[in-house]
């Protein structure tokens, strides 16, 4: 089933005339599975629909955010009511701590929290802090996990990154990561050695819980207990990343999840809402270090923007109205539909791994289990590109690389599953 792709095409063009290869951020491009990315025109419940009218599946959720589909009703309510009001007034507004109430309540560790608007400001800000209050240099990240794009950050940093097969990126001088360094995921004997080697220098080691910039690779059984107690024995901070798990894989993140309760938290898409959104939070007697309180410089025009503020206030409001039935029910239809295209997948004589926690997944085209970056590498993105491709022509929109999670959201129904399946199905029929 071939699509209409014209009109896209037409868009592409226009972009890539002014845009850095068309787009606003690089993994849209569909660099690595090839074939016309599809210029949206609009979204509605679990529905994409591009400029040439196809209607797509999407279980790409603009990369996490959307847990609730797109222009769920609460949300468009909040925005347009708050934009009626004005949209920015560089001054304080009540909505902030509405939503820093709602993070609070969904993180009992989080004492007092800081809005920021990207994921990227989150992090970058969160270590800030942890240097701040340890007086310490050194941070310790794991390859494959993305923090988003601030420039110490960016050492084997899985995601985009992974997906352009680039080793970091150009521009960073080698002195900005030279406090950086990278370990292998899932491994906490190396981890115990670098805290040897660099003995109270290591200010704070930052993990995505479930990792998702390398496609989903969960923790191993144990894996965060002792991340936990070897950084609190060397009194190193702990910061959980959930701009991805926070509000996905449970209400209160993967902390919730697994028991685990780290120094800093890190969030941002869900709690946006869908507009820009990040935040970083924990113990006021970390928090305090922050200006104006303290010397620990970060700031942002727009952050506590109301718009955004408004939107991420009605999607927690939401999920915490509905998070009993919402979590569980996730967990089901996601168990189904990863389930039901690994079955296909093996039916039809295709190495496949399947990684899951609840709403977030990766189908990965390889035969061995997928536990860290090295063997997250070891797949067949050509198979993969294949698939996405022909999932895409069958009316489902995953996202454009191996290495990125995929999200169900609440609005997604058993039908939407059983039609993703059947496209599977005619996917790997059409294995060249
Ligand atoms: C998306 C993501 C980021 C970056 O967030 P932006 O809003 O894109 O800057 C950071 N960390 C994790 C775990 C993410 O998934």
């Amino acid at each position: 089933m071939a699509r209409c792709v014209e009109q896209s095409r037409k868009l592409q063009k226009r972009a890539e005339s002014m845009i850095p290869g068309g787009v606003s951020s690089p993994v849209r491009a569909f660099g690595a599975v090839g074939g016309d990315q599809p210029f949206i025109a609009r979204g509605n419940g679990p529905h994409l629909w591009d400029a040439d009218g196809n209607q797509y599946i999407d279980y790409l959720g603009s990369w996490g955010p959307l847990i609730l589909g797109h222009a769920p009703q609460v949300v468009v309510e909040a925005i347009t009511a708050a934009a009626r009001n004005g949209t920015s007034f560089g001054a304080s507004i009540a909505q902030e701590a509405d939503l820093a109430e709602l993070v609070i309540s969904a993180f009992p560790h989080i004492q007092k929290v800081r809005f920021v608007s990207s994921g990227t400001e989150a992090t970058m800000s969160a270590i800030r802090l942890a240097r701040a209050y340890t007086k310490r240099k050194y941070i310790v990240k794991f390859e494959g996990c993305y923090h988003g794009h601030a420039d110490a950050l960016l050492v084997k940093a899985g995601s985009g990154i992974a997906t352009l097969g680039i080793p970091g990126s150009a521009g960073v001088p080698q002195e900005f990561t030279q406090f950086t360094l990278a370990l292998p995921f899932n491994d906490t004997e190396a981890l115990e050695h670098a805290f040897n080697k660099f003995k109270h220098q290591i200010a704070c080691v930052i993990v995505e819980p479930v990792a998702g910039n390398m496609g989903c690779v969960p923790a191993s059984g144990g894996y965060l207990a002792s991340l936990r107690a070897i950084t609190q024995r060397e009194k190193t901070v702990l910061i959980f990343d959930e701009v991805m798990t926070g509000f996905r894989v449970a209400f209160g993140g993967a902390q919730e999840l697994y028991g685990i309760h780290p120094d800093l938290t890190t969030l941002g898409k869900i709690i946006g809402g869908g507009l820009p959104v990040g935040a970083y939070g924990g113990p006021s007697e970390i928090m305090d270090l922050v200006a104006p309180l303290g010397p620990m410089y970060q700031a942002g025009t727009l952050s506590g923007n109301p718009l955004a503020m408004a939107a991420g206030v009605a999607t927690l409001q939401a999920l915490r109205d509905k998070k009993a039935e919402l979590y569980p029910q996730l967990e089901k239809l996601s168990a189904e539909l990863v389930d039901g295209v690994a079955t296909i997948a093996k039916d039809a004589g295709i190495a496949m791994r399947a990684n899951r926690v609840g709403s977030m997944f990766t189908w990965f085209f390889t035969s061995d289990a997928v536990t860290d970056w090295n063997s997250a590498s070891k797949s067949d993105t050509q198979a993969f590109a294949r698939f996405h491709r022909a999932m895409l022509d069958n009316g489902v929109y995953l996202p454009p690389s191996q290495y990125e999670a995929a999200f169900l959201s609440a609005v997604h129904t058993e039908e939407n599953v059983r039609q993703t399946i059947t496209a599977a199905k005619r996917a790997f029929a059409l294995k060249s």
